[in-house]
């Protein structure tokens, strides 16, 4: 599947729209269409559910070390600055990002990807920031351009070595080491990707992710806040307030659904990295001795939850993160990676990270922001000696009244981005057949095969015809389905593109009122994946799709 046909079925059939698009669009934002909201909804509801409300803490889910317990929270999106501080967003959430001074671009340095060249004696680093297979095409047609030369003479083009990223050409004339240690960037032979000259291209600098904004009226530095740049924080300033206010016990997890912000330089891939987003948290305590036993449980747990849901064989991955990728607190991370169709062949975007972060959260926020010291984690001080972002102060150690024992509980967390996996769902969904149209001639069909707990649409119903009281039939049946599933109903045009419609947003079941009901009292239902028909009675519907839905 070309990323192109599930961009246009999205527009098409009203899963996602730009933001604002009547004004232009707005980079790095989107809008759920009719079709969009009910998938993403089910997307939530079926990680709220499996989380939350259907696990039963009495028995221990296969895999799990112990029974344990599930709470969820809804917190406020704009929280205490002090929050960012200890958190570490504050100094350390940022990306590296170049500037064009020709065409005043912006790109994340690691996500330019270039080669060398040489023509007409001269040798020169061309950049693009396509990825994939667009890529090579890019970087031939950036390259001709600059040397002057047409298609035809693309042979003159002597290319060197493979596509690499910009921050790889240390010692080759980009990054080098400077005096003082620090790198020296030397990029006058590189071709930003927008430029028409060589050496326009900025050294790299730090840009904060956090959308800064003003509580209250005075509006003064001091009033200044953040939007969120992720639900997890929100969750460990109330962990003291969940354990008062619940009898919930070590080993327990506490689950958030919401929005998050990130400014992001280059947003791209749809909506696989936007500036507002929504994300699906849990953070799991435990007992530090037990902690990489359920570390190995939430991953495994995790990764199955998308299996189980339809995202399967080799566009789905379990990678577990080499020792020098791990954040510095934590002690073991994995992602959930999909194959998504945008990147090139080989290549994986994260869904999920399940990561184990030790004590790390609930010390930063007690104490103060922690910095690594060798072997350990220390509050940072500031050049005074005093802590350089002051905690909270407020003793958040559990005690277990039956051991007598106290501790700081360690997390695990797994966290997932709803609209990753809303995108991953849509992808895998994306299927083509042929099958013969109402003439018998075969005809392209595309429908989503998407799993019936996601489908926006559980079922449509459709009088043959809009006559012989079939129309009366069909909305009695479609007043039957309604207080149980999303149902649709349609009597306008032809049958046959009717069925094509519902199978171009994954509707799994179609039922038909035709003569035989007027007959007999029996309808078609429709499988949209297999196209085969029966007939149920018209008054056993709801109970025939409930029974299949398993709801
Ligand atoms: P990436 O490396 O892709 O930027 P990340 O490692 O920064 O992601 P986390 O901070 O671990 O992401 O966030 C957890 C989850 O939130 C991600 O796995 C992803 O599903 C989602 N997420 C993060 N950033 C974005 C974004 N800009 N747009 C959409 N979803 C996002």
């Amino acid at each position: 599947m070309e990323m192109d046909q599930l961009v246009a079925l999205c527009k098409r059939r009203g899963f996602l729209f730009q933001s604002s698009e009547i004004y232009g669009g707005l980079q790095g934002f989107w809008d759920y269409g009719p079709m969009g909201v009910e998938l993403k909804r089910n997307v939530r509801e079926a990680w709220w559910r499996d989380m939350v409300t259907s696990h039963n803490e009495l028995v221990p889910p296969p895999g799990a070390p112990s029974c344990y317990e599930m709470v969820g929270l809804d917190c406020a999106i704009i929280m205490h600055p002090q929050v960012w501080k200890c958190s570490g967003h504050y100094d350390l959430f940022h990306d590296l990002m170049v500037d064009c001074r020709e065409s005043k671009r912006r790109y994340r340095y690691d996500q330019i990807q270039g080669r060398w060249v040489e023509a007409k004696g001269q040798t020169i680093f061309v950049c693009t920031e396509s990825q994939g297979p667009e890529a090579m095409e890019d970087l031939q047609h950036k390259a001709l351009r600059f040397f002057n030369l047409r298609s035809k003479e693309a042979d003159e083009l002597r290319w060197q070595g493979p596509i690499v990223s910009l921050p790889t050409l240390e010692g080759e004339g980009g990054k080098g080491q400077g005096e003082g240690g620090g790198p020296v960037y030397d990029f006058s032979r590189v071709l930003g990707p927008d430029a028409k000259t060589l050496g326009t291209l900025t050294a790299p600098r730090e840009f904060n992710l956090m959308f800064k904004t003003i509580v209250g009226a005075l509006g003064g530095e001091e009033d200044a806040a953040f939007l969120r740049p992720e639900t997890a924080q929100g969750i460990f300033v109330n962990f003291k307030n969940v354990l008062d206010s619940t009898r919930v016990r070590v080993p327990f997890g506490v689950a958030q659904l919401g929005k998050s912000f990130r400014n992001e330089i280059t947003p791209r891939n749809f909506t696989f990295r936007s500036r507002e987003f929504e994300q699906m948290e849990i953070e799991f305590f435990c007992h530090p001795e037990h902690s990489r036993a359920w570390y190995q449980y939430w991953r495994d747990r995790r990764y199955r939850w998308y299996t189980d849901l339809g995202l399967a064989g080799q566009r789905l991955r379990l990678r577990d993160h080499s020792p020098e990728e791990l954040s510095h607190y934590s002690c073991g991370t994995a992602d959930i990676e999909y194959a998504f169709p945008f990147l090139a062949a080989g290549d994986f975007g994260e869904l999920e990270g399940v990561a184990h972060r030790g004590d790390f959260d609930l010390r930063s926020h007690s104490e103060g922001k922690l910095v690594r010291q060798g072997e350990t984690l220390v509050v940072e001080q500031d050049p005074q000696g005093k802590p350089k972002h002051r905690g909270s102060g407020k003793d958040l150690s559990y005690f277990d009244d039956l051991t007598k024992e106290r501790y700081l509980p360690h997390v695990i967390e797994p966290s997932a981005g709803a609209d990753r996996a809303t995108l991953a769902f849509l992808c895998e969904a994306y299927c083509e057949d042929e099958q013969p149209d109402e003439s018998g001639k075969p005809t392209k069909r595309v429908f989503l095969r998407l799993h019936p707990r996601l489908a926006p649409i559980k079922a449509a119903v459709f009088p043959l015809v809009k006559k012989d009281g079939m129309p009366e039939i069909a909305k009695e049946i479609y007043a039957s389905l309604k207080p149980h599933f999303t149902a649709f109903y349609d009597e306008k045009g032809a049958v046959g593109r009717r069925y094509r419609r519902q199978d171009e947003v994954g509707t799994p079941f179609c039922i038909t009122v035709d003569g035989q009901t007027l007959a007999d009292g029996t309808v078609t239902i429709r499988d949209r994946d297999t196209l085969r028909q029966w007939r149920v009675k018209k008054e056993d519907c709801a109970a025939e799709i409930r029974g299949r839905l398993g709801i």
